[in-house]
């Protein structure tokens, strides 16, 4: 009742998109009933969580923040939401996101962006981008409307939010968590992971909505580890990776200053610090934002009119002009924008050029990693390249807005696990993420670092 009482006061910061206050009361009675009943609590036993709109959740509307899909109800439930359910959590609501996760400020959704809760201490009261694409997911764990939410992460939508606004998130290893009833982005990269408070809750939530999926062919056939329980500050042992190639030009100092004070801590928590090399990093953006416009062209040529949400019917139109129309109507303008560059790359005549390059370039980077493991066990560096930017600052300028994912898409396309913890604020008082990257499976190394 006090997260759904706070949800209602906050309206003003947009984070929710649907509220489902009788789904987390539901949830709290079935851990009060079974407490009465002397049975062991669940691990979220009635935990009321946020839930980003592009989890399908049956019988409660799912939009991907898009108008394409209003009105859709979907009939089932996504693996990971139903995977929070059995563990205990409730639902108090849909949360606000860049449409179809294409976004790094939350600018892009069809309901208006979310506010974050932050505002500078000079410079008056500019309303801040909360991040994206998971900033109704970081916006509302910040403001403390609830303990935790999911987010999904395609190039940085789970690290970059929380970085923005104090938070943690973590992006486990390709293929943990399962991606049926996830509405699809770039099906190659996408995976779910939790947003919270602190490193234990990410730990915690995790748990819950990791594991093997038959219904979904990228699902990584293993147990889920106890990463609650495995989780220790102490890194004796441990060899950290500072990327030389990630202290990029004009890097602001106080990024500089940000990442130093995350190798003294993590020196200090017994970890040997190595310089190692990724060689091919500043070809990850471009090839990034070739990989996932043409797979998101594919994935959303699904919404036609026919199937899902909208259609526009003009009088007298046949089934070309229903698609037309329902589309142009449908999609925001960054989601055309991808669809344009996704078909154009996957094009006959432009397919080598760019998208067999950009595959060929992802495989470059996957075996950067790769070496790097040979020096190091976990890797560190800066979230973002700044703190969180005012609403409409970098709106009109795309390539600035996809700049912002300079840090995380590296590891994205290699689908390596990686955590975004609060590193500090910045001299306007704002919240600055430290990332820590893992080799394959190593959530407990990243977790570690983070606590
Ligand atoms: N900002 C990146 C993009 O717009 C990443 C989004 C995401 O991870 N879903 O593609």
């Amino acid at each position: 009742e006090a997260f759904n009482a706070r949800v209602d006061a906050a309206d003003a910061l947009n984070a929710f998109l649907v509220k489902t206050p009788d789904h987390a009361l539901a949830a709290a009675d079935v851990a009060d009933a079974a407490r009465a009943a002397g049975e062991a609590p669940k691990p979220l036993a009635g935990v009321p969580i946020g839930m980003k709109d592009l989890f399908c959740t049956k019988g409660v509307a799912t939009t991907a923040a898009s108008h394409i899909l209003e009105g859709f109800v979907p009939p089932y439930e996504s693996a990971v939401s139903q995977n929070l359910w059995d563990a205990g959590a409730g639902m108090l609501g849909k949360l606000n996101m860049d449409q179809f996760a294409m976004g790094s400020s939350n600018e892009t959704s069809a309901f208006g962006n979310v506010i974050s809760p932050w505002r500078r201490k000079d410079g008056g009261n500019a309303p801040l981008a909360p991040g994206g694409s998971s900033g109704g997911s970081s916006s509302a764990v910040a403001a403390r409307l609830c303990p935790g939410a999911t987010g999904t992460d395609t190039g940085g939508s789970i690290r970059q939010p929380a970085a923005f606004t104090g938070i943690s998130g973590i992006k486990p290893t390709y293929g943990r968590c399962s991606r049926w009833g996830t509405i699809a982005f770039a099906s190659s990269l996408d995976q779910a992971g939790p947003m919270a408070r602190d490193v234990r809750d990410c730990a915690i939530m995790l748990e819950a909505m990791a594991g093997f999926d038959v219904r979904d062919a990228t699902s990584l056939q293993l147990d889920v580890p106890q990463w609650e329980a495995g989780l220790s500050a102490d890194l004796k042992g441990k060899r950290i990776g500072i990327p030389k190639e990630y202290r990029v030009d004009g890097m602001p100092a106080e990024i500089e200053t940000l990442w130093q004070q995350g190798i003294d801590w993590l020196r200090d928590a017994g970890a040997e610090i190595v310089e190692v090399s990724l060689p091919h990093t500043k070809y990850a953006l471009p090839a990034y934002y070739i990989i996932a416009p043409a797979e998101a062209s594919s994935n959303l040529a699904r919404y036609d009119g026919v199937r899902y949400g909208l259609r526009d019917l003009p009088e007298g139109a046949g089934l070309q002009d229903m698609y037309a129309a329902t589309r142009a109507d449908g999609f925001g303008d960054e989601v055309k924008r991808r669809i344009m560059i996704g078909t154009y790359v996957l094009s006959a005549g432009f397919y080598d050029a760019y998208y067999t390059q950009a595959q060929k370039v992802r495989t470059l980077i996957a075996r950067d990693f790769e070496r790097a493991w040979e020096a190091c066990d976990l890797l560190l560096a800066p979230t973002a390249p700044s703190a969180a930017f005012a609403l409409g600052e970098k709106s009109a300028d795309p390539i600035a807005m996809y700049l912002n994912d300079v840090f995380t898409v590296p590891s994205s396309l290699a689908g390596l696990p990686a955590m975004s913890v609060p590193g500090g604020l910045d001299a306007a008082g704002l919240p600055l993420g430290l990332q820590i990257i893992g080799k394959p499976l190593d959530e407990q190394g990243v977790l570690n670092a983070g606590l």
